[in-house]
């Protein structure tokens, strides 16, 4: 009877989508690691300029702001046609040189790499591996230390796409709206703590739904751009009242020891 109930309420839980998540970000490690070589092989580096250090720093703050102990890493893609960006889980970031007329300048980068890093600090990946039918066979791979030469192509593919790889490697495949309005809120956050204009996010949105069904690919895995918007020109003025005072766990720690003395 106890086992049924637990079993009720876990498949209550996958079907509402409330965010379980079976993965540790251990588990995830040699996944990010793996896709994140592969997917960035597709396009040459940019590793010097004004571009190449504008993304080291708002990286650097971004990952501050997003307080997580991640190895954290940014690649810029030489890739101008291609308005694009991830995160994939523990904090590896690639931006490609085709998003950046949308950002316009840092604070909007700030705006989409927030919303990215978002999806990996609220484990969006592991979770969307757990809600969705790659399950029994993700387990059983990841279990075995995810020697690739035995995982079927396709599988790759489904996992890359399942963690948040864009591109030829792997399954497009969107994140739930949910999903999407955690990141777009969380985004606003660490942009807001890394002391970004927080207010240029809506309106990279509207930069990308000017461009219309010609848009980039960004857009088709995320929902109506001026609708989120809307939603976060209302919530940036609340958002920016609850992180006033905002420090790093870190920071609290050595305060608490401090204290403690
Ligand atoms: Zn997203």
């Amino acid at each position: 009877m106890r086992n049924f109930v637990r079993l009720s309420v876990l498949s209550l839980l996958l079907l509402s989508g409330c965010g379980l998540n079976f993965y540790t970000d251990e588990q995830l490690e040699p996944l990010s690691v793996q896709a994140y070589q592969q997917a960035t092989a597709e396009y040459p580096e940019v590793t010097s300029g004004a571009e190449y250090e504008m993304v080291q720093e708002v990286t650097r703050r971004i990952a501050a702001a997003a307080d997580e102990n991640f190895p954290w890493q940014a690649k810029l893609l030489k890739a101008d046609n291609v308005p694009n960006a991830f995160c994939l889980p523990n904090g590896r970031i690639a931006i490609y040189t085709g998003i950046l007329p949308l950002t316009k300048n840092i604070d909007g980068l700030a705006a989409v790499m927030g919303h990215e890093v978002a999806h990996a600090t609220q484990r969006h990946g592991g979770k969307r591996m757990t809600s969705n039918q790659l399950n029994g066979v993700t387990m059983a791979v990841i279990d075995a230390g995810l020697g690739s030469a035995e995982m079927e192509s396709e599988t790759r593919a489904q996992l890359m796409g399942a963690i948040g790889v864009i591109g030829q490697y792997a399954v497009t495949l969107p994140y739930s709206r949910g999903h999407e309005t955690e990141a777009d809120i969380w985004g606003i956050r660490y942009a807001i703590r890394a002391g970004f204009n927080p207010n240029e996010a809506p309106k990279v949105w509207e930069r990308m739904a000017e461009l219309g069904s010609s848009g980039p690919e960004w857009m088709s895995t995320h929902p109506d751009p001026l609708e989120r918007a809307k939603m976060l020109r209302k919530m940036i003025p609340r958002i920016v009242q609850e992180e006033k005072g905002w420090t790093p766990k870190s920071a609290k720690q050595a305060k608490s020891s401090q204290a403690g003395r």
